[in-house]
Order: C-alpha cells, then structure tokens, then sequence
C-alpha cells in the first residue's frame, strides 16, 4: 500500500483483487504539491496489463464471487462500516488531498463529512432497489396465437463491471459518487484515478479494503499514461463507464464505448452563466456570483464562468464585485484562514496563464487579477474581466481558474439567449429579488442545475449531470442509481 524509507517519498501502490501490488512492469511517477510545484510522493505507475489484471478480477467477483447476489443488506453493511471510516479518516486524507491538488482544508473537510453522509445513503438505497408488476398484458403472440394470461414484473440487476475514470478537481468526491451507487447496485468497478491527483483515491482504497469488500470488488490502477485511460474505456469485458472530467476526454470514451455498446455516463465541462438582474440583491449576488467562480479557485465543472450583468447596475455591481475579489485571502491551502488556493497543477496552471493572454488579445480589461499570483507555486489572482462579450474565446471556452468575465445584458430575452449560447450546459445561476422572474428564467436556460440566488450548493440527494456537451446521463440520488442499473421483464403464464 504506502511504503516509506527513509530519505525517500511515500509511494503508493496499485489495489488489484484484493492486494496491494507493483504494476506489471514496474515504474512510478511523482506527484506534484501544487503549492510549491515540488514533488511530495510517488505513485505506481500502471499500464494497460495492470487494468487487464484488474477487470479480469472484478469480472470473477461479478460472474462467479457472487458478489451481485449477496443479500443487499450485506453490501449495506460494508458501506456503512466504509463511511464510518471515511469520518473517522477523513480529516487526515483532507490534508494529503490538499498537499495533492491544492484544495483549501476547508473544503476538503466538509467534503470527507459528505462523502460518510453518501456513503450512507447508498447504504440506505442497498435495500431498495425493486420491480414493478405489470398489469397482465393482451394475451396474444406476435403471430396472432392467444397465450395463457402471463404474469409480468420487472427485475432491476446491476450493470456489471463498471469503469470509472476520474477527475483531479474533487477526486475523493468524485469516486464516491461512483462507487456508492454502483455497491448499493451490485456492480464491481475498477477505478483509474487522475495522473495529477491520484492520492486521495488511493487512500480511499485503503479504506474499501478495511471496510471488508471482498477481492476483485473494487480496484484502483493508477497510472500517468493517458492510454491507460482509453483501454480501460475500449476494454470488451466491462458493461460501463462512468466518466468524470473534459468533454474533449468524454467524446473518445464515447467513441471508445461504442465498440461493444458499453453503457456511459459522463459528467463533463461547462460554461455556466451566473445572470444578474437589476432588481438583485447585490450583496447576495456578489456572494453567489464569488462562490461560482473562486471557490476551489475556479476549478469546478460547475463553475459560473460568464457573469451576465443587467446594463442599469453594470457599473456598481461590477466594482463590488472586484473589491470582493480583491480582498480574498490567496494562500496556503491548508492554512483555514485561505479562501483561494493554487491552481491544482502546471498543466492546468499553464492553461490558465494562457487565457490571460488570450484575453489580452481580445482586448478585454482586467478589473481584478489577470496575472499569475506573487506567492510562487501555482497560484493566480482572482481575475475580473469586463467587457466581454459572448463570442470571445475566454466566454465560450472552459478556462478552469478563477477567472470571471462580465458580460452585460439588456433585459430578461437576452439574458437567456447569452446564457444558452454556448456549447454547454451543466449548470447556471439566477440573481433576482422577483420570484416570478426567477422562476421563468431556471425553466428556460438548457442546463442541468439551476440556482437562484444562491450558487455551487451540491447534495447526493439531487441528481447533477449536464445538458449538450456538459454530459450524458446523471449522479447522485435516484437518478444517479438508475445509471448502474439494467432493467429486465420477465414474463410467466398463470393459466
Ligand atoms: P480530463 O478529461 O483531462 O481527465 C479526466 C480523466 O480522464 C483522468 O483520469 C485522465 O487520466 C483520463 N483520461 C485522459 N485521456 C483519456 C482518454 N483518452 N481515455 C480515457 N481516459 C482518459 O479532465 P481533468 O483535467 O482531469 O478534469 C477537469 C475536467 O473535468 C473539466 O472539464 C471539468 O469541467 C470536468 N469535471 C466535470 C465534473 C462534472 O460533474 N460535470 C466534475 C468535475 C470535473
């Protein structure tokens, strides 16, 4: 599992049936404290053999363990003994997952508290999952012949083994998300965690192990190679994907998936307008509008990435809006006193120094930020621009950082119209003191989660997923489970 000797980083190994092992062929990577840009620990390094070894196994503990037919109750146990070591654990995993990608240890301790509460929901769910009787059907075949009046119900049965491939923004949230749904169900999974946040995950798998799942349940191959990724996708002999990450990514899963018709989920990007009206509370909307864009320092799915302003309070809404950005603590992520943290890694730290040269040349202005940041490391500032408009590249593509854009607009119609011109559709927000408007302006934006008023709050107990290239299906609550569920009629004759 974590080895240690002295002089050297902690090294994580591959979880395969059970057992902690080296990859086939050997090799490791580092892992990168965002903070400072240094390497703080190694990781095994696996390959597509290792994801080979590591489907064959989970096929055995669904075809032939038995693990599907285990009385639910059984499985409902080990998930609620995984989510009391997920309390127990969890605020020293928040710490590794912050040194690992940067995230505020204030936000990773909330984060482990929801995931033991979803754990036991899903262990709540185990119980649950049942049939419909259908009412007996006209008693004739397709050739016109009667039939004995038949008794139909239907059956709900897991889908089988599951691929999950996830994200380095929220990695420990993202696979529990996967991984409650899919043992509440039945199923058997094998994870392949992000190159650039693997720690937490592996740490997670710690815990899967102590909590009693049985070999070949769940397995964890982490790896750097992107084509790890793809074969576990291609592989013929696992029944799903559930993807979390770009929507680039989730187009090759889907292409990949097509081969044996895999079922798939993909939670994907976004470019997610927060729309401010006239009649806003402003202190509210500078909250909400704040929450959207700077929290995990920009580096959400959901992120409120376009700021829509109504043209009468562009002005004022726009300089309280910098002040407030202004004035947020940039700093150590683990240091509670920290509202913005680094940019999780260089790739993406990179990316976002990009977009402000992008920005730059589409000659928009930088009421706030613009920069990278002068703590070193990762960081960047808070960034305000203003006067964009919704054909320019920073407000059409995923930046992935705290950068907001401001976009003005003239009334309810155009809000909308900007809000639903882009490729996406994962989530939105609505700043407004008139109910009726609120109400009207959620049913008409193309998006999978509406705020009003409010923005980034997520529960396991509301489905989340996206509209267009923000996804396919979606997680969490009842929603959330169907996706690891296949649905059987069965049919027998009572006469
Ligand atoms: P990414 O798509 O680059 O990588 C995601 C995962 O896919 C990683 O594990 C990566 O190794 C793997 N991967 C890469 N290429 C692959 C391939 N060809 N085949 C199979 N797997 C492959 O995304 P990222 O940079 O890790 O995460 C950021 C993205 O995730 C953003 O676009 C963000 O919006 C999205 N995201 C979405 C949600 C959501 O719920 N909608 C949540 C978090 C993050």
């Amino acid at each position: 599992m974590v080895s240690q000797q002295s002089g050297q980083l902690p090294h994580y190994q591959l979880y395969i049936d059970g057992q902690w092992r080296d990859p086939a062929e050997g090799g490791a990577f580092v892992s990168e404290n965002p903070a400072t840009g240094q390497g703080w620990t190694t990781i095994a390094d696996g390959q597509a053999s290792d994801i080979d070894l590591a489907v064959q196994a989970a096929r055995r503990a669904f075809d032939s363990d038995g693990w599907p037919e285990r009385i639910p109750q059984e499985r409902a146990q080990m998930l609620r003994k995984l989510a009391d070591l997920c309390l127990a654990r969890g605020p020293e995993i928040a710490k590794l997952e912050s040194t690992d990608n940067g995230k505020l240890i204030t936000e990773m301790m909330l984060q482990w508290r929801l995931i033991h509460e979803l754990l036991l929901y899903w262990a709540g769910m185990a119980d649950k999952i049942d049939g419909r009787m259908i009412p007996s059907p006209l008693p004739l075949d397709v050739t016109g012949t009667h039939l004995p009046k038949c008794f139909v119900y239907t059956r709900r049965e897991p889908v089988g083994v599951v691929g999950a491939i996830t994200p380095w923004n929220s990695p420990a949230m993202q696979i529990a998300y996967k991984f409650g749904p899919a043992m509440a169900a039945g199923c058997t999974m094998v994870c392949k965690p992000s190159e650039h946040a693997p720690v937490s995950t592996l740490e997670f798998t710690k815990l899967v192990d102590a909590a009693g799942f049985p070999p070949g349940v769940f397995n964890t191959v982490s790896s750097s190679r992107k084509e790890v990724g793809a074969h576990l996708a291609a592989h013929r002999d696992i029944e799903k994907i559930s993807f979390t990450g770009s929507t680039a990514v989730g187009q090759s899963i889907v292409r990949a998936a097509a081969d044996n018709m895999k079922r798939v989920t993909c939670e994907l990007g976004g470019k997610s307008a927060s729309i401010v009206f006239a009649d806003a509370d402003i202190e509210k909307a500078v909250t909400g509008v704040m929450a959207g864009i700077f929290a995990a320092t920009g580096q959400t799915c959901m992120a409120g990435s376009r700021v829509l302003v109504e043209e009468q309070i562009h002005d004022k809404f726009v300089a309280a809006l910098a002040e407030a950005a202004r004035a947020m603590r940039v700093g150590d992520p683990l240091d509670p006193a920290s509202q913005v943290g680094p940019v999780s890694n260089r790739p993406n730290y990179e990316k976002v120094l990009s977009y402000f040269d992008v920005a730059r040349s589409e000659g928009v202005h930088a009421a706030v930020g613009g920069k990278a940041h002068e703590l070193g490391g990762y960081f960047v500032e808070p960034t305000v621009f203003t006067g964009v408009n919704n054909t320019m590249r920073i407000a059409r593509e995923e930046i992935f950082g705290p950068v907001a854009s401001i976009i003005p607009f003239n009334g309810e119609d155009e809000a909308v119209a900007i809000a639903n011109d882009t490729d996406y559709g994962l989530a939105g927000g609505v700043f407004t003191e008139s109910i009726s408007r609120a109400h009207r302006v959620v049913a008409k934006v193309r998006a999978g989660t509406m705020w009003i008023n409010t923005y980034r709050l997520v529960t396991h107990l509301a489905p989340f997923g996206g509209y267009k290239m923000s996804g396919w299906g979606r997680e969490n609550s009842l929603e959330g489970l169907d996706a690891f569920l296949e649905t059987k009629a069965v049919w027998v004759p009572v006469e």
